[in-house]
């Protein structure tokens, strides 16, 4: 459901986030709003201040009066729905008489998402989601993190020498500071290291933590930057492309680890420890026959993932593989949403078939990479009638961001020359040919299709470039040559 926006509508949100950047509200979000008159012109702007002051729709309304009846309201962050310090926004909004509200990014947190906006179209105000929400959430990443995920968001600020020598940097260093000062003021988080820790670590050029998070640490040790020189993470907010200007690098905590493979990938570092770890070996006997369950850790995000092997694998060529990417709903509850359950299953039983190969159970990638509860959320924007792309950009989420680079090691430990990838997605074979992994055949897997799906499978086939043939029940049997890449129909 994309529609178009008229340029109108764009700067009247590009000024509701610009009134919204310059505050400092954490832990609450920033939020600007812009109220246009029923004749075009802006009657009220608001933006929200910090803690105990008023919404930004409030400061809008109030400056409206009289001139928010039948007016249109842009407002960043979707209008509260639940009575804090201050009566709900979405109320507000309804009770001066607005006609229309368009709303940048629904909240992030997924216990009271798409409630303010059924609250004001319950009340028959016409109200869109959408405008402009990549840069309403880059406006406050923090916040969109946090209340999303519950974990501080850690920023990674990468410099190169050159960068640290200019006094720019020297004077962002103390801005960091400044931040962290506020950040530790204002936050309960865990662990939070002293100002004056900080401060010696900075000033080492250190990796700098504003808060702790344990995870992310561990990451970063294992992939060798703790120690490195130049190394900086803060938390928060950008300072609006300040920091890319003097030379930083700025990285979200996730990509540190994407970070980390592209340059093993190119030149692995004497003495880096090997991406994956092979940790338990027993065998399972299945319904399919009986398979070799090996037990990986991911050295860089400390995931469990298995291999089921089935028959002798290694130096073999052709072997199929299926990469399953993990379902908690499909896999296990056999839900008819998606059609992974039924993929997995099919995989087990043309792998026990032939007698030889080896099913990928890769953890992490729920939700193509947003995880559980991201996804569910998802599901429930589904159920309002987005697509499971929509869905997931809605979210502020990526369509895929699985990444392939523990399946290739795993392979590669197992000692597989070549592979038919069992899976209906090109990019699935591209991302796994990307760690250099050579696949002869991809073997497509039509298994699952019912009333509950097809809409999601007829999405991944038009906008993420699956091929199935929906039509054609035997496409399962069906195998594609190698190089010969299928259009996305
Ligand atoms: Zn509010
Ligand atoms: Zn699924």
């Amino acid at each position: 459901m994309s529609r178009a926006w008229s340029d109108a509508e764009r700067s009247r949100m590009r000024r509701a986030i610009d009134l919204a950047r310059p505050h400092r509200t954490h832990p609450n979000p920033r939020v600007g709003c812009v109220i246009v008159g029923a004749g075009g012109k802006v009657v009220g702007e608001g933006a929200h201040r910090g803690v105990g002051t008023p919404h930004a729709e409030a400061m809008a309304l109030s400056q409206a009066g009289g001139a928010a009846c039948g007016a249109t309201a842009f407002v960043t962050l979707e209008p509260c729905s639940h009575s804090g310090r201050t009566p709900p926004c979405a109320d507000a909004l309804v009770a001066a008489g607005v006609a229309r509200v368009v709303i940048a990014a629904y909240d992030p947190d997924a216990r009271v998402r798409g409630r303010g906006v059924v609250r004001l179209q319950r009340a028959g105000i016409e109200t869109v989601v959408g405008l402009m929400g990549e840069d309403a959430v880059r406006l406050d990443v923090g916040f969109h993190h946090h209340r999303r995920t519950g974990l501080p968001y850690v920023r990674a600020v990468v410099a190169d020498a050159e960068a640290r020598a200019d006094d720019a940097v020297s004077v962002d260093i103390a801005a960091l500071i400044g931040e962290a000062d506020h950040l530790l003021a204002t936050t309960n988080g865990p662990a939070l290291p002293s100002r004056r820790k900080l401060a010696g670590l900075a000033e080492r050029g250190h990796l700098y933590v504003a808060i702790e998070d344990v995870q992310v640490i561990g990451a970063l040790r294992r992939a060798g930057l703790v120690d490195a020189a130049s190394h900086y993470a803060r938390i928060g907010e950008d300072h609006d492309g300040l920091w890319t200007q003097d030379g930083l690098r700025v990285m979200d905590a996730g990509e540190i680890g994407a970070a980390y493979r592209r340059i093993d990938l190119e030149r692995p570092p004497a003495g880096w420890p090997p991406l994956i770890c092979r940790r338990a070996e027993a065998a399972i006997p299945t319904r399919y026959g009986r398979f070799r369950a090996i037990g990986y850790e991911s050295l860089d995000d400390g995931r469990h993932h298995v291999a089921l092997v089935r028959g002798r694998v290694t130096g073999e060529e052709g072997v199929l593989v299926r990469m399953h990417s993990e379902c908690l709903t499909g896999d296990v509850f056999a839900s008819l949403r998606c059609d992974c359950g039924f993929q997995l299953q099919e995989a087990m039983r043309r792998i026990g078939e032939v007698g030889r190969g080896v099913v990928l159970y890769m953890r992490g990638h729920e939700g193509r990479g947003i995880g559980l509860i991201d996804k569910l959320a998802a599901y429930a924007l589904q159920e309002l009638g987005r697509d499971t792309v929509e869905a997931n950009l809605d979210l502020g989420l990526p369509a895929d961001s699985r990444d392939y680079g523990a399946g290739a090691r795993i392979l590669a430990d197992l000692g597989v020359n070549s592979l038919r990838l069992l899976t209906n997605n090109p990019a699935k074979r591209a991302g796994v040919e990307a760690y250099g992994v050579r696949i002869i055949e991809r073997v497509p897997l039509v298994a699952g299709e019912n009333d509950h799906n097809r809409t999601y499978l007829r999405t991944k086939v038009a906008k993420l470039g699956h091929v199935i043939d929906m039509d054609d029940r035997s496409a399962g049997r069906k195998r594609e040559k190698d190089g010969e890449g299928l259009p996305p129909s």
